[in-house]
C-alpha cells in the first residue's frame, strides 16, 4: 500500500540517492500525491523538486530535517511547510552546514587513524556539493571494503562512541523549533522509535519537545510496526501533539525503507498537515 501523502525523504541534496526531480519523479509514478522533501539542514532540493512536482501534477511541501541538540542527544526535528528564505532558518541552516564540514574534517581525520585513506576526498566527490553526511562516509567504507554494509559501517566506525565518532555542535532544541516558527513551518519530532532510548527518557523528550513549542510527532514511519504506531500515538495524545507520517526513504542502502510506503494515521490524531494540504 502507497499512501497519497509522504512527509519525509531524502535527495541529493544531502543523503539520498535520488535528485530532487528524480525524486519527485518517482512519487508521481508511485502514487504520492503530497510529498515533503526533508533534507538534513538544507532547503537546496526544494527548488528543484518545486518545478518537478508542477510538471507531475503533484504537491510538493518545502521541508527541511534540522539536526538539534537536546540534553546530549541529537534530535531530528522536520520542519514542514517552511519558507526556505526566511532568515533566522537560513542563518540556522549555515551554521549547521559549517558544523557538517568541521565534523567530517575531524571525522576523516580519525578514519585515517584507523587505516582509511582519503575519507573525506572521497565522502565529498559522493556528496557532489550536498550536505556531508555520515551516511556518504559510510558508503566510502562500504565502496573501499573496509565495511560489508552501511549497518556495519555504523556500527564499527561512525556510531555513538565509535573510532570515528565526533559530535557536532548542533543548535539547541528550542532554538531549531524557533527558527521553525519564523519560517511559517510545522515543527515535528522525527521518528521517535530511533533515538535509542528508554519509554521514560521518550516521555521526557517529548515533554521537552512540547514545552519548546513543538506540534507534532511522526507517529508512522517507513519502518513502524503496528506496536510502534499504537505507542507513538498514545504518546500523542498524551503530550497534545498532532501527528505527521513519513517514509524517511534514502533510496541506496536502505531498500527496506521505500517512497510512499508507510502506515495511515490513525484517525483519532489530528494531522499536521491540516493547514497546508491543498486540497483539489
Ligand atoms: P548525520 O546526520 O550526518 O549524523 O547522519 C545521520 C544519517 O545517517 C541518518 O539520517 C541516516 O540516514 C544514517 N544512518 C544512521 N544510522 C544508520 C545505520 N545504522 N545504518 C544506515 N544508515 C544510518
Ligand atoms: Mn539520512
Ligand atoms: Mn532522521
Ligand atoms: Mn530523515
Amino acid at each position: 500500500m502507497i499512501s497519497a501523502i509522504d512527509l519525509h525523504c531524502h535527495s541529493t541534496a544531502s543523503d539520498g540517492s535520488l535528485s530532487p526531480s528524480e525524486l519527485v519523479g518517482k512519487a508521481a509514478a508511485v502514487g504520492i500525491k503530497h510529498l515533503a522533501l526533508t533534507d538534513h539542514d538544507t532547503t537546496a532540493g526544494v527548488p528543484e523538486a518545486t518545478r518537478a512536482a508542477q510538471q507531475h501534477g503533484i504537491q510538493l511541501i518545502p521541508g527541511v530535517e534540522i539536526s538539534a541538540h537536546w540534553q546530549k542527544r541529537t534530535l531530528h526535528i522536520v520542519g514542514l511547510n517552511i519558507d526556505p528564505s526566511a532568515n533566522a532558518l537560513h542563518t540556522g541552516l549555515a551554521n549547521a552546514a559549517k558544523q557538517r564540514d568541521q565534523r567530517a574534517e575531524k571525522m576523516a581525520a580519525k578514519l585515517e587513524k584507523c587505516g582509511v585513506d582519503k575519507a573525506l576526498d572521497n565522502a565529498r566527490k559522493l556528496a557532489n556539493g550536498g550536505q556531508l553526511t555520515r551516511t556518504h562516509f559510510a558508503r566510502v567504507l562500504v565502496d573501499g571494503g573496509y565495511c560489508k554494509d552501511m549497518q556495519q559501517a555504523f556500527k564499527k566506525y561512525l556510531g555513538a562512541g565509535k573510532p570515528a565518532f565526533v559530535k557536532a555542535e548542533w543548535a539547541a532544541l528550542d532554538e531549531v523549533i524557533s527558527w521553525i516558527h519564523a519560517a511559517g513551518g510545522k515543527a515535528v519530532l522525527a521518528h521517535p522509535h530511533k533515538y535509542g532510548m528508554t519509554a521514560n527518557w521518550r516521555r521526557l523528550t517529548l515533554t521537552a519537545f512540547r514545552e519548546a513549542g513543538g506540534d507534532a510527532m511522526e507517529v508512522c514511519c517507513g519502518n513502524s510496526t503496528a506496536n510502534d504506531i499504537a505507542t507513538a500515538s498514545k504518546a500523542a495524545m498524551q503530550h497534545g501533539l498532532a501527528g505527521s507520517i513519513g517514509s524517511d526513504f534514502h533510496g541506496h542502502g536502505q531498500p527496506w525503507l521505500q517512497l510512499g510506503r508507510v502506515q495511515p494515521l490513525p484517525k483519532n490524531i489530528p494531522p499536521v498537515w491540516q493547514t497546508f494540504l491543498s486540497t483539489e
